[in-house]
């Protein structure tokens, strides 16, 4: 079965912004550039963001040239933060940062910060994928 996005806005009934208008390439279809925007992505889907964006959001969208960069990093957000909330660093998060609240953890750079994304896991007593044994505070 080949998955269709804008079958799928149609079946939760949103519907491509009337005044979308894809400058970059007239002939793509709003359905068409969330699908490109979770490309490479493993863990997101087109339902993901169209669950994630708000009905004001895709109004938004349509006023846009090429809304494809900002889907894009929309969906590399949400990628990532579904990787955090499963203990997971998300792709590219190799380097071992210092977090004041968390202790050593992984990071996109090897930087010292006072709060880092994985404070947000400790709060909510989820787990924190750690690069050298730590005891929690
Ligand atoms: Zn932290």
């Amino acid at each position: 079965m080949s998955f269709s996005a804008g079958g799928l806005l149609n079946e939760i009934g949103i519907q491509s912004p009337a005044n979308f208008a894809n400058h970059a390439n007239p002939l793509v279809t709003f359905g068409e550039c969330l699908l490109d925007a979770c490309k490479g992505i493993t863990n997101i889907e087109c339902q993901d963001l169209i669950q994630a964006l708000a009905a004001e959001d895709i109004d938004a969208l349509g006023q846009m040239a090429n809304p494809l960069p900002f889907l894009q990093s929309f969906a590399l957000a949400l990628s990532s933060i579904r990787w955090r909330k499963s203990g997971i660093a998300p792709p590219g998060w190799t380097h071992i940062g210092h977090c004041e609240r968390c202790g050593p953890v992984y990071l996109w750079a090897a930087i010292q910060v006072a709060g880092c994304p994985w404070c947000w896991n400790r709060r909510h007593d989820l787990p924190i994928p750690r690069p050298l044994d730590v005891t929690p505070l």
